[in-house]
């Protein structure tokens, strides 16, 4: 393993992000100030880095902790090894929850977790369900992810083909740069082993709490005294002013059924599926690139508020 990622699992609690506090985003709150308010933290988990390092843990998820915490809920914002198995970052999830009880006195909290993060978070789940009140993924690959699928088969010794190379040329790094930002090619590998086909199958058998036997529907809502919930967009060129939405149609390409870009609508469900249609892709869920999305659909910030307030109602 690198310096780099052991530097980053040493400083992985220390990396937590207490955003504000909800008694100073009330100061702004005219009304529905009580909207999100959850009785358990929320936690945001994220997926496989690249524009997160750009823009930073916390820009991840753009604007959206600000939003819940303007209706009440106390927001943390994870950080694990960007890429790297989903055993390996679920562990280091677990110490952060760990502190973030810890710090809240609250016994439990609700893990929400984007692209990777969603398996992320049903790991903590499935070893930890004393720590957990829901578990919540947004566009996870559950089932795999077909792009995963296509690199791993085009890795050769820790480096990708020229069918690769060739298929992503001058794309601005979207999806490559992810990898090879990867100090260690091996962590890049084994990430994309977790989000291939045959690595969420071996993932699902030890880990099955909420997912769907069928192909394509809802799993167990409720497991262990977790509930379990999930929503994904099927958009992929949603606004004209993003520059990502070229590189969500280039691999939106790899897939035979509706996507969000970099996960199918049906590999995306877990647990009660609230939709998985949003004209949403892969990066709108988080609301990037810095809040550019679809006019004509929910704002991101909206499905997460409502949710909140879904999780508020179902007394968690
Ligand atoms: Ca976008």
């Amino acid at each position: 393993m690198g310096h780099r990622w052991r530097t980053a699992a040493l400083t992985a609690v220390a990396a937590i992000w207490l955003v504000t506090s909800a008694s100073s985003a009330s100061a702004w709150c005219l009304f529905n100030c009580n909207y999100t308010k959850t009785k358990y933290p929320i936690v945001l988990a994220h997926g496989m880095a690249g524009f997160d390092e750009l823009f930073g843990v916390y820009e991840y998820w753009f604007d959206i902790p600000d939003e819940l915490e303007d209706g009440g809920a106390r927001v943390f914002v994870t950080e694990v090894s960007q890429f790297n198995s989903t055993e390996a970052r679920g562990e280091q999830l677990i110490e952060q929850v760990e502190q973030i009880v810890a710090i809240t006195g609250k016994p439990k909290v609700n893990l929400i977790g984007h692209s990777h993060g969603g398996l992320d978070v049903r790991y903590v789940a499935a070893v930890r369900p004393d720590l957990v009140a829901s578990v919540t993924s947004v566009g996870s690959p559950h089932k795999g992810a077909d792009l995963a699928d296509f690199l791993l088969e085009n890795v050769e010794g820790g480096s990708f083909t020229q069918t690769v190379l060739g298929a992503f040329a001058n794309l601005l790094g979207t999806v490559l740069g992810l990898i090879s930002g990867s100090s260690n090619p091996q962590d890049a590998i084994a990430a994309l082993g977790s989000l291939s086909t045959p690595g969420a199958a071996a993932f699902n058998a030890q880990y099955p709490q909420g997912v769907p036997a069928s192909a394509c529907g809802n799993g167990a809502s409720s497991v262990n005294g977790v509930r379990y919930y999930s929503w994904s967009g099927t958009g992929i060129l949603t606004n004209a002013f993003d520059v990502s939405d070229a590189a969500m149609g280039l691999t939106s390409l790899f897939y035979d059924e509706a996507n969000d870009g970099l996960v199918g609508r049906c590999s995306s469900h877990l647990g009660s599926v609230i939709r998985d249609n949003y004209f949403h892709n892969h990066l709108d869920e988080v609301n990037q690139i810095l809040g550019l999305v679809s006019i004509f659909e929910s704002n991101p910030t909206s499905v997460f508020r409502s949710h909140a307030n879904r999780l508020k109602n179902a007394g968690l």
